[in-house]
């Protein structure tokens, strides 16, 4: 392919949206532009490479037995009202009326429509198990896109899901798509890890993520370099680190405390850690209960496991009215003793563990001291409801955590028998008993995984493309296009990759060699095979994008390195 021909609109400047290097990136080596707030269109070069993440997803995927179908974008509503999901969605779905008024959205994710064609298709156990995918746009409104492909709301997600008769074939299913997914992960060329996820308040047995490691992910995660332990930040295991007891409880006593209400202001009036303190918040359900969570002052509160705990469609934090009317005081001074109204108390183990703590007085300007879980009040239970921290007890081994970003790319999911229950999904076995199917989903961002490559793996001059993954596996570069002997021989050359099946692109422009260098540079192919004046002595000069030299070769040895390298793309 020829540069000039190619329709490759680089771009210098980029808006200053633009804050992560993936994203400058794609849209200054001309991979992609903007149509909207979160929808772009793919650029010829930002499409090949696109298609060949979509390539490794759907080898990997046949490979493991998955069977691809496809399923409209334009979804009736019904069976999302079915599944109740309708309503769980709220903004993010994007929704529509036909001319008849009929209401659609457009999938943002598609349990429910696979769940009815099996439903409508599979009745006997002899139809299981059975592992359907897509790959296929999805819609969601997302509240904050940013960052490109990362978070966009109209993105290509490859969604599998797997139906089983039971636990034990749910197991192997997932096992299967498991490793599907490091395969193709290890193919693009991450550096990811995979970790514990939550499988949230509604069920579902057991769920992880594959985290591409990078400071712009959006994702905390907790590892342990000892055991393997990884969880990220919502589920993972919080051991206490509780301070030594004197195993003397105090009496209870009140301290007139004007105006003191953050920890902050507490640690200074009273001269001590926060680590003395525990924090009392507040938060409603959306059944209307007020419930609360406590944690030691110097943590925070882990709002996915207090949800969980708390078994509500939806916890919100109580509004300032809500608090004034439970606690009798303005927000500052909520504790669990002498609530003015039954609110269940839910305590972190670390708290559970305290001995004569500070706690808000429900009153206004005043805390309670010498505060013992279970003397001065009964929580109405103890769990683990904070957020792990870098230092923390791994909570298999004991060797301290450490923690780091990430970018979730891929996600698997125990879904049991959530949706099959809902959408009456069964089966019948030997003995002709009707059972539920056992479900699992699996989910690929493809746009985000592409994004995860550039983001893991660029310089200050541009995109370093995995073999695997890159929109040309080569670039041959004239020095001067208006040279015969350099253009020949590498048009020669162009021809000769072309037809032992390299992606290669001869860049014919009649540009300044610095201009191209640096353009080959910025739009990251593998492999940039330069024809300069050595060309007249037999030689050229073949440079790996991430190697820091050239070196010399002659035109056949260059030629064969270069096959020898797309090889494994091929
Ligand atoms: P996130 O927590 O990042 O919002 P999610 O948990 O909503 O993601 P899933 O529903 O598990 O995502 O979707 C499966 C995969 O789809 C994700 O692992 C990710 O790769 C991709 N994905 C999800 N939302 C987006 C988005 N807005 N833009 C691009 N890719 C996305
Ligand atoms: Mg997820």
């Amino acid at each position: 392919m020829l540069v000039s021909k190619l329709f490759l609109p680089t771009q210098r400047e980029v808006p200053a949206e633009a804050e992560i290097p993936s994203h400058q990136l794609m849209l200054r080596a001309g991979l992609m532009r903007k149509v909207a707030s979160g929808i772009y269109a793919f650029l010829p070069l930002g499409y090949r490479a696109f298609r060949k993440v979509e390539r490794i997803v759907r080898e990997e995927m046949d490979r493991a037995g998955a069977q691809e179908l496809i399923m409209p974008a334009v979804l009736p509503a019904e069976t999302y009202m079915e599944s109740g999901r309708w309503s769980v969605f709220g903004p993010e779905m994007f929704r529509l009326k036909d001319r008849g008024g009929r209401e659609f959205c457009l999938g943002p994710t598609h349990e429910e429509p696979f769940t009815e064609t099996v439903r409508n298709d599979v009745r006997s156990y002899r139809g299981l198990p059975l592992t359907l995918y897509q790959i296929q746009h999805k819609y969601r409104d997302e509240k904050r896109p940013r960052f490109g492909l990362m978070r966009a709301r109209e993105f290509v997600m490859k969604d599998a899901y797997s139906f089983d008769r039971d636990e034990a074939g749910l197991d192997a299913s997932y096992l299967a798509m498991h490793r599907a997914y490091r395969r193709i992960f290890d193919r693009c060329g991450l550096d990811y890890i995979v970790v514990d996820a939550d499988s949230g308040a509604m069920g579902g047995s057991g769920s992880q993520e594959f985290m591409v490691k990078s400071d712009v992910g959006e994702a905390v995660v907790a590892y342990c370099d000892a055991c393997g332990y990884a969880a990220n930040d919502e589920k993972a295991v919080a051991v206490p680190a509780p301070e030594p007891k004197t195993g003397a409880p105090k009496p209870l006593g009140k301290v007139a405390t004007p105006a003191v209400r953050t920890i902050e202001e507490l640690m200074a009036f009273f001269g001590t850690s926060p680590k003395r303190f525990a924090k009392t918040l507040l938060y409603r359900t959306d059944d209307g209960r007020i419930v609360a969570a406590m944690v030691r002052g110097d943590r925070e509160l882990n709002e996915t496991k207090f949800h969980n705990l708390v078994g509500a469609v939806e916890i919100e934090m109580a509004s300032p009215e809500e608090v004034q009317r439970v606690t009798g005081a303005p927000v500052g001074f909520a504790g669990p003793v002498g609530l003015k109204e039954p609110v269940a108390v839910y305590v972190d183990r670390e708290v559970a563990e305290m001995e004569n703590f500070y706690v808000g007085a429900n009153a206004a300007d005043l805390h309670l001291e010498n505060c013992n879980v279970g003397r001065d009040f009964a929580p109405a239970a103890v769990a683990d409801l904070r957020n792990a921290e870098a230092g923390d007890a791994c909570p298999t081994c004991g060797k301290p955590l450490a923690q780091c970003r990430g970018i979730e790319v891929g996600h698997i999911f125990k879904l049991g028998t959530k949706y099959s229950k809902a959408l009456r999904c069964t089966f019948l076995d030997e003995q002709g008993a009707e059972n539920p199917m056992i479900m699992g989903c699996y989910g690929i961002g493809l746009g985000r995984t592409l994004a995860a490559v550039i983001e893991q793996r660029h310089d200050a001059n541009g995109i370093v493309w995995p073999m695997s993954v890159a929109p040309y596996h080569v670039a041959v570069v004239p020095v001067m296009a208006t040279d015969p002997v350099q253009m020949g021989l590498a048009k020669d050359l162009h021809d000769r990759l072309e037809a032992a099946g390299v992606e290669v692109l001869l860049d014919d422009r009649d540009e300044r060699p610095g201009v191209k260098f640096k353009d080959a540079d910025l739009m990251g192919f593998p492999i940039r095979i330069t024809v300069g004046r050595k060309a007249a002595e037999g030689f050229v000069e073949y440079k790996e994008r991430a190697a820091e030299k050239p070196v010399d070769l002659s035109p056949d040895d260059a030629f064969a390195k270069a096959v020898a390298a797309a090889k494994g793309a091929l």
